[in-house]
């Protein structure tokens, strides 16, 4: 019986690598795995965190730290569930940690919302981050209008996106295929859409400020006029009620003058349906309160809604009835009947749902595992399937993971690519992309 903690970690993202470091800190005599379903490593520090927020991705350089640990390992390219099942991780791992987030976007379930110019923010943000699984989506920026849907940090970037200069989106890292979109955009008009009060939005006053202060932006609270004081206060945290201060010393500097786009901030309104056959023309919205001052419809020809994500069922978890985050306690997943599943943890936003910031990640994971630490003793008494290891598994299966080692050469390449284009980086997106950077030919790939 091996007396080293063998760990599985599913997901690469932010929550994975914390998790993967407070296993590496936390005991000596360990194994971690780390498994990832892309090619390239860090979820949502690359695939979320908005390309023109190049400070806030520097934290794939703690990531990169944890990595050189000679305890932990990369599996990269390889799909837990369909190319190994949590079953056979579970038997060769005292413990496997889910870390594999909420990538779906939440729907609003309203009519039309399938119609080809509505998107929700995890495709388009994918989109506009290079993630291969969105890379063929061809989101119109040509058009004047544009609705964004939801009163959060990701409607914020999704807006900026939108307004921001294309002299300062080209040296962020939008990968060049996504470029000529944003170069060709023609969006004059974003209007920011929220279902609750201007007193309850869910963005940080920072982020706000970077996008409602872009110098040639005309911003606009087209239902101010004679709201009431208990409008403006109260409801909401204090980056709400700053936000809000900051709206209402702003309201009066309406969008009349200049010719920058204009964003257009509208509160208490719900979408009902989303317009047009065949193509988007307009979102049907009506009022969440009493006497909001709500328009019927908002004419566009893009809409992107940021109401939040879901999580990916993965097979072999014991699945909650209803989407979310999987139900656990203390990071230790438990089953339908409340029953604590031995060496089954979660860490990240598929254990808390979709909230917080990077870092957030780093005192959850550190929860999780600490109550996997606590439960070392029956953990080490797990027998392992220690005669067919988890890479003779995989290969016998002709799947051929990724390192991390691999993930620097990559990462080397795409910086000097990106440099070459005078950008920070120029990411793989396709296979393709990645045997380039690792030097792979065609023949060689193909014959893997
Ligand atoms: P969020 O902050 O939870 O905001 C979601 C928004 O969607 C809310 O305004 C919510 O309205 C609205 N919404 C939800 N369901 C809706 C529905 N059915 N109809 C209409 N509106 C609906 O989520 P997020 O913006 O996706 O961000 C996720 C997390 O990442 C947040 O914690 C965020 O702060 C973080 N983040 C941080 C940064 C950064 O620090 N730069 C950047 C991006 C994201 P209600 O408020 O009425 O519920």
């Amino acid at each position: 019986m091996s007396s080293v903690l063998q760990v599985a970690v599913i997901g690469s993202g932010p929550s994975g690598f914390y998790a993967a470091e407070a296993l590496l800190r936390g005991h000596a005599d360990c194994r971690v795995d780390v498994f990832e379903r892309l090619c390239t490593p860090h979820g949502l520090v690359r695939y979320g965190v908005a390309p023109d927020h190049q400070k806030l991705k520097q934290v794939a350089a703690v990531f990169d730290g944890v990595a050189k640990d000679a305890r932990l390992r990369m599996f990269a390219g390889v799909d837990v569930g369909r190319q190994v099942t949590i079953a056979e991780l579970r038997a060769r791992y005292h413990a496997v940690v889910v870390a594999t987030g909420s990538p779906v976007g939440r729907r609003l379930g309203v009519p039309n919302e399938t119609l080809p110019q509505v998107h929700s923010s995890a495709s388009f943000v994918s989109w506009y981050n290079g993630h291969p699984d969105h890379a063929a989506l061809t989101p119109e920026l040509g058009g004047g209008t544009a609705v964004v849907v939801g009163n959060g940090n990701v409607a914020l970037d999704v807006c900026r996106l939108l307004v921001r200069p294309y002299d300062e989106l080209r040296s962020s890292d939008i990968p060049e295929p996504m470029l000529p979109a944003f170069r060709r955009r023609g969006i004059r008009q974003v209007h920011l859409v929220g279902r609750s009060g201007v007193n309850a939005t869910k963005f940080t006053f920072k982020e706000f400020r970077q996008l409602v202060e872009q110098s040639d932006l005309r911003v606009e609270l087209p239902q101010a006029t004679g709201w009431p004081e208990s409008a403006w206060a109260g409801a909401g945290s204090d980056d709400a009620a700053r936000v809000a201060q900051w709206l209402r010393e702003h309201a009066a500097r309406t969008a009349s003058d200049g010719d920058g786009p204009r964003v257009s901030l509208w509160f208490h309104a719900a979408p009902q349906a989303f317009c047009g056959e065949g193509a988007l023309t307009g979102v049907r919205l009506a009022p969440t309160a009493p006497g909001a001052d709500v328009p019927a419809e908002l004419a566009c020809e893009l809409a992107v809604t940021c109401i939040g994500y879901e999580r990916q069922p993965l097979p072999g978890l014991p699945e909650p009835s209803r989407p979310g985050p999987l139900p656990h306690r203390a990071g230790q997943v438990i089953d339908a009947d409340g029953v604590e599943v031995p060496g089954l943890y979660v860490a990240g936003w598929a254990k808390r749902g979709p909230t917080g910031i990077i870092g957030t990640n780093r005192a959850d994971s550190y929860e999780t595992v600490q109550t996997l630490l606590a439960a070392l003793p029956e953990l080490m008494v797990r027998p392992l399937a220690a005669d067919e290891p988890v890479h003779a598994l995989l290969d016998a299966r002709g799947v051929w993971p990724l390192s991390y080692a691999d993930w620097l050469q990559i990462d080397r390449w795409e910086r000097s690519r990106g440099a070459e284009l005078g950008k920070p980086r120029e990411k793989a997106i396709s296979r393709d992309d990645v045997d380039a950077a690792l030097g792979i030919s065609t023949a060689i790939a193909e014959a893997q």
